[in-house]
């Protein structure tokens, strides 16, 4: 018998990386030479549609994700696209809740990853079968039917869906408004693109310069080498920024716990917003020490947090002053929507990680979302901001003046051209195939 309805028909799935190890654009103390990577999905549907999304990564193991995209998969092809779309809560379950593909994590790590870019490939599906950017689709949702997107299981000790809706339906007076105020003035960013501990002094105060004459007033440098030339290079930083500027630093999970106490009080002469990633992300109880004993120096992470019940430990236990979500590490939308619902009840400020390669262009709608609609509040928010390979999606991120220009695109912004695919799809593309032979 042939069906009519509408199905999931197959996904594409490329291994596309970038060679930016070459210039050490992305460098940090832990990460000494990333080749931006994306395991990129494209879900396809018998009626010819498609949604796009994928799994960032530095470069070996891309392949890994690609595999467990290819597993995933199996979970999505020949299901009803329209009920899908009408009850994503139950999508996602249906993902992460695999009886057997959850034993891989649980709900962590490459798996859950790989969900994550194939649920975010959908919702940039939805948005684009709406005719909406994903900021607006999500923003558009009554305060009911964002909660019954999110797996409250292993929450309610500290989130109660009852909690979640009181939250969504006092934001809800207000909501046009901020989304007029998002058109029209967009939402500010930060800018890392100075900071990476791989560039000479001489490149890092040109850097400097140049993001202060974009209109950023928030810098990020990353430390976490030897501890006397990060003191050295954040003098000269501030030398050059002044006191009004505020300067946060990361240290890529590099130090020990009382190791990260030392060293932030002494990096603190040189006035520090935040300290990010000062020890393992998984050391909720480390994070919450640190955080106690360099106060009022805030401490951040998230980039590596693996999913709603970490995130859960850190915001309620006062171990975090900064949340920062990443659209890519957890399970897509649904579950930063949980993330960002648990940073507004203890009233933490979700300030994104993004940068890599297309993170800035996915998270920018967590976000504008999060104002319109979850946590109703922009002030001390910003959303990162790195100035790298933004030209090979099709509708990059706009930051002018240090603020994202809100997207009026339709979809989440996960498209890549197919140029910049195949012709960085690796080993076979053809420059990489061009680098082999030349070098
Ligand atoms: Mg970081």
């Amino acid at each position: 018998m042939i069906s009519d309805r509408e199905t999931f028909s197959h996904f594409v799935v490329n291994d596309v990386r970038f060679p930016t190890s070459r210039d050490l654009d992305g460098s940090d103390a832990m990460n000494r030479d990333p080749d931006y990577s994306a395991a990129y999905v494209t879900v396809h549907t018998t009626g010819g549609a498609t949604g796009h999304g994928f799994v960032f990564t530095i470069g070996r193991g891309n392949e890994v994700e690609v595999a467990a995209i290819r597993a995933v998969e199996q979970l999505v092809v020949g299901l009803a696209v329209d009920e899908v779309l009408a009850d994503m809560g139950s999508f996602w379950r249906r993902l992460t809740h695999d009886s057997q593909l959850r034993w891989l994590g649980p709900e962590k790590g490459v798996i859950h990853m790989a969900i994550g870019a194939v649920v975010n490939a959908v919702w940039d599906l939805y948005a684009k079968r709406q005719g909406v950017p994903l900021w607006q689709l999500l923003s558009g949702f009554t305060p009911q039917q964002i909660v019954d997107l999110v797996d409250f299981r292993h929450l309610t000790d500290q989130l109660t869906p009852a909690e979640a809706l009181a939250i969504l339906e006092k934001a809800e007076d207000g909501r046009e408004r901020r989304t007029q105020e998002l058109l029209e003035r967009g939402y500010p960013a930060y800018t890392t693109s100075a900071g990476w501990i791989g560039y000479s002094d001489e490149k890092v105060s040109h850097l400097v310069r140049q993001a202060l004459e974009s209109g950023f007033t928030h810098l990020k440098f990353k430390v976490g080498g030897d501890i006397e030339d990060d003191l050295r290079r954040v003098a000269m930083v501030r030398k050059l920024v002044g006191p009004d500027v505020r300067l946060s630093v990361d240290a890529n999970q590099v130090w020990d716990v009382n190791e990260a106490i030392f060293n932030v009080r002494r990096l603190a002469a040189h006035d520090i917003y935040w300290v990010e990633e000062p020890t393992s992300p998984d050391d909720v109880l480390g994070f919450g020490e640190i955080s106690r004993m360099v106060r009022p120096i805030k401490v951040a992470t998230g980039e590596h947090v693996a999913n709603r019940v970490v995130f859960k430990q850190l915001l309620s236990s006062g171990a975090i002053d900064v949340c920062q979500i990443d659209a890519c590490r957890v399970a897509g939308v649904n579950e930063n929507i949980a993330i960002l619902l648990m940073a507004a009840k203890f009233q933490i400020p979700v300030c994104p990680h993004a940068g890599g390669v297309g993170l800035c262009e996915i998270v920018q709608h967590l976000s504008m979302f999060d104002y319109v609609a979850v946590s109703a509040n922009i002030e001390e928010h910003w959303i990162e901001f790195v100035d790298h390979l933004h030209e090979h999606f099709v509708d990059p991120v706009q930051v002018v003046k240090g603020r994202y220009l809100a997207p009026r695109y339709t979809g989440s912004g996960a498209a890549m051209h197919a140029e910049s695919v195949t012709d960085f799809e690796y080993p076979q593309g053809a420059k990489w195939k061009a680098m082999t032979t030349s070098s």
